[in-house]
This record gives C-alpha cells, structure tokens and sequence, in this order.
C-alpha cells in the first residue's frame, strides 16, 4: 500500500526453539515466496486466496530443500502492516531461520530495519502513534498489570481520550468560526463565555490525564527500588525472598556487564526494578560486596529504598552513613534478623521518617508485613485508565495546555476572536503530534528504533 520495497525479517526471538518465522511484508511479498516455497500439493502461492495456511518446503534456486514448513498468506489490506505479508514457520534453530531469511533477500527483498513491520502499519493507518508504541509495551511487559494496561492502549484507549479532547476543542473553534463571519460588535458575549468554559473543562481533562505519568511510566519501566545496606545484613537474603515469593523476571541488558543486571519483581501488578541484583547475590565474594559508595550510588537514583540493619549487632558508622542516605527519600527501614537476641534498640531508628519494620528474612516472620507496607508504598493504581505513556507525550500534552491557556488569555484581554481560534489550532497540532496525525520523520525514526527487528 505504501508502494516501498518488500521487508522480510526473523519476527520470533533468537535461540532455539520448535519453530521459527520469517515475516515478509509489502507489495511483491507473495512474489517473493512464491520463488522460495513449493507448496506440498503443488498449488500456486500467488493463487491461494487470502488467509490461506499451506504446508510446503522451503527450497534453493536449484530445488534444494533448505527446511519444510507452513507458509501463512495475508493479502492487503487485511493484514498487521496492511500491506500483503506471508509469513513462513520453519524449524526454529538459528540455521534454518537464517536460511529461511537469506533466500528472501535472495529473490527480491530487504532487510527490515527495527520496528518496520509496525511503522508500516501506522503509515498504513491501521494504528495510530499510541498504539503502535503500545505493541513495543505488550512485548515489553514485566507483570500482568503491565500488560493490561498496554494491551488497553493497543485497543486505543489513550487514542479515544485525546480524540475526545480534541473534538471538544475543535467544536470550540468550529464555533469561534461561525461568529467571525459577523461583525465584532454583534460578538455574542455568552457564547465567547461558553467557549472560555470549554477551553478550561479541556486544561483539566488534560492536567488529570498528566497526573498519572509517573504511573505509565513505572508500570512500563518498573520503579527504581535499591536495596541498601553494609555486608552481611541480608541484602541478598531479601532479594531472594522476594523474586521466590513475587514472580521476577530478570533482563540481561545487552551491552553492559553483569553489574547491571535488571531484576523485576512484582508487587501487587507494579514492576519494583531492583538495580544491581548482580552485585547483590554476589555478596559472597569480597570484591563484589557492595561498599557504602556504591550503596550511595544506587540510593542516589532509586524511587524507592529498602533499607537494611542487622538489629542482633551493634550499628557501626557504615549504618550511621545509610541513615544520611534516607534523609527526604522515600524508603523503607527493615530491621533484620528478629530471630537472634536483639542488641540496638527500635529507638535508634526513631529519627528517620519512614516506615519501619522488624523481621527475620531467615525465618519468615514478618515477611508478610513487609509486602504489605511495599505495596502500600507502591500505591494504589486504577489498571483501567489511559496512562501517559513517556516524556515525549507529557510534553506535547503541556504544551496543549500552554496555548489553551493562552486562549483563556486571549478572551480575557479581548484582542479578538481570530486570535484565539489560532492558539486553539496550535493546542490542537500537538495532541495530533501525539497520536501521530502529524508528525515528523525523526520522531518516527527515534520511536521505531526502539523495536526489536521483526516486529
Ligand atoms: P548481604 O551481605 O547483605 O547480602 O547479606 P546476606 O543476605 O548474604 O546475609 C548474610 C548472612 O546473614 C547470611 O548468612 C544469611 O543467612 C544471614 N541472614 C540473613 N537474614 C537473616 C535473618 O533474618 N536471621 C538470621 N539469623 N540470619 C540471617
């Protein structure tokens, strides 16, 4: 539909596994498999009709068999880029695939760059902006809360509420439109009253929306939890206790040493990030013993700070130091190993603001509380409303407020209605900017290459 070359790229991930797919998207795709695809009953791929399922081989220029499999035919328009796409399944080791990918490229197609298949469908106008990054969230979920809400925004959920904002505020400009056909003097005063209501009922609309961002954000990247401590007073133990009690999900990141290892715990469907679990449950070894410069460090970003001391042994200067760390942080103080005989008394902690609670990771007890005062911590969150996906959104959503704001300011100094019907149109091109309705090339480029290849 775009008329642009024809893709093809691995859309499952690398690795083995039973099967593998290849994705081929655009105007020569079924072109292209029909030169590498002989159907079992040897039945034309060009003539199947749309949303066929066929099994066949997969062969070289010269009939040689590169692997057998199912090809899956969807003719445009109805298909995930709206374009006509043919997806292969073959044996899902690397070889295979590749080969698969190879003989694509082979006979006519190029190479997906990241997030292709899906800018396609955008530019194609099956999505729209918002839920085209809502597909890069659904793959990206750590817990089911996550995923819910992603999978709202991929339905259009966020799309609906800025639509209806901006409906309002083009109904607004509809009707400054309408007066400016009649002269200044005959301006109906209530009508331009209406019309200063609406643009206001829009500004709260979309400051309510703002107020979830760190929500969407947190749900989506995970809240930034350090667990800090001196050696040895359970920092690895609570790690432990929470990834085996709360499902984790543990990413590597590609590039980074194993320092950086994320650890994703889930509390009550909100994603804690637990940095540094690498140096954490390696607390074995000496060298990787987090010192008190890192415990700084990683306190220094955290959105949240579990705190621990060890109760059965006098506090030393390094526990001195963690209580300086706390100060105006949001954090939670956890006194550990409630088990042995208890040397520092609760008094010691009484000048830190925050909650505070006794326990033994060893043996369990307490535990149950603890999850209770992190989840309270993590607050409460309706997985039902459209969230503010990221920065670039909640930018574009202020600035919509700047010029509604400067609407209401037009009004109020009376400079004339045309005016205002300007500041509403610039209010309107940004919400437009983030469904994608009009949007520049680079902000695409930038959204898109955050997908993986193949999607
Ligand atoms: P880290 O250096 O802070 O990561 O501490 P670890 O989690 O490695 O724990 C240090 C030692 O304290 C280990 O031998 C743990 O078994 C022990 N430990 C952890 N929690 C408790 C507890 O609640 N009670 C007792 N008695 N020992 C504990």
């Amino acid at each position: 539909m775009t008329g642009e070359d024809t893709i093809s790229a691995i859309s499952t991930p690398p690795g083995e596994g039973g099967i593998g797919i290849v994705r081929i998207s655009g105007d020569n795709a079924i072109e292209i498999a029909e030169k590498i695809f002989v159907a079992a009953g040897g039945k034309k791929i060009s003539e199947l009709p749309d949303k066929s399922l066929i099994f066949g081989h997969i062969v070289e220029e010269n009939g040689e068999i590169v692997d057998e499999g199912i090809l899956l035919l969807m003719r445009e328009p109805k298909s995930y880029t709206r374009e006509n796409v043919v997806e292969i399944q073959c044996h899902g080791g690397s070889m295979p695939v590749r080969s698969v990918l190879r003989r694509t490229f082979e006979v006519g197609a190029r190479p997906a760059e990241r997030g292709e298949f899906t800018k396609r469908a955008f530019l194609n106008g099956r999505i729209d902006l918002s839920q085209a990054q809502a597909v890069l969230d659904v793959i990206q979920s750590k817990t089911s809360a996550a995923l819910k809400v992603a999978q709202n925004n991929l339905a259009g959920q966020t799309s609906k509420k800025i639509r209806e904002i901006r409906g309002e505020i083009l109904n607004a400009v509809a009707h400054i439109e309408a007066m400016t056909d009649f002269p200044e003097e005959d301006i109906d005063e209530l009508a331009i009253s209406e019309i200063d209501e609406k643009i206001s009922a829009q500004i709260s609309n979309i400051e309510k929306f703002l107020e979830n961002q760190s929500t969407g954000r947190i749900l989506r990247e995970g809240l930034e939890t350090a667990i800090i401590g001196k050696p040895n007073v359970g920092k690895s133990s609570l790690l432990n206790f929470l990834a085996k009690t709360e499902r984790a999900i543990v990413t590597d990141i590609p590039g980074t040493t194993r320092d950086s290892i994320e650890e994703f715990i889930n509390i009550g469907g909100i994603p804690l990030k637990i940095v540094d679990t690498a140096g954490i449950r390696n607390s074995d070894n000496v060298v990787e013993k987090i010192g008190i410069e890192r415990a700084k460090n990683y306190a220094k970003n955290a959105e949240l700070i579990l705190a621990i001391f060890d109760t059965s042994r006098p506090l030393t200067g390094e526990d001195e130091e963690i209580f300086e760390l706390l100060k105006n942080r949001n954090a939670i103080i956890i006194l550990n190993k409630s088990d042995l005989p208890q040397i520092v008394p609760p008094e010691k902690f009484s000048n830190i603001d925050a909650p505070k609670i006794s326990l033994s990771i060893k043996k369990g007890d307490g535990t149950g509380e603890l999850l209770k005062i992190i989840s309270e911590k993590v607050g409460k969150i309706d997985f039902e409303s459209a969230f503010v996906r990221d920065e670039r959104e909640a930018d574009l959503l202020r600035r919509a407020i700047k010029h509604l704001s400067d609407a209401k300011n037009t009004i109020t100094l009376n400079i004339g209605i045309d005016f205002v019907s300007i500041d509403l149109h610039s209010a309107l091109e940004c919400l437009s900017e983030l469904t994608g309705d009009s949007v520049t090339e680079d902000v695409l480029n930038e959204i898109f290459s955050k997908f993986c290849i193949g999607k």
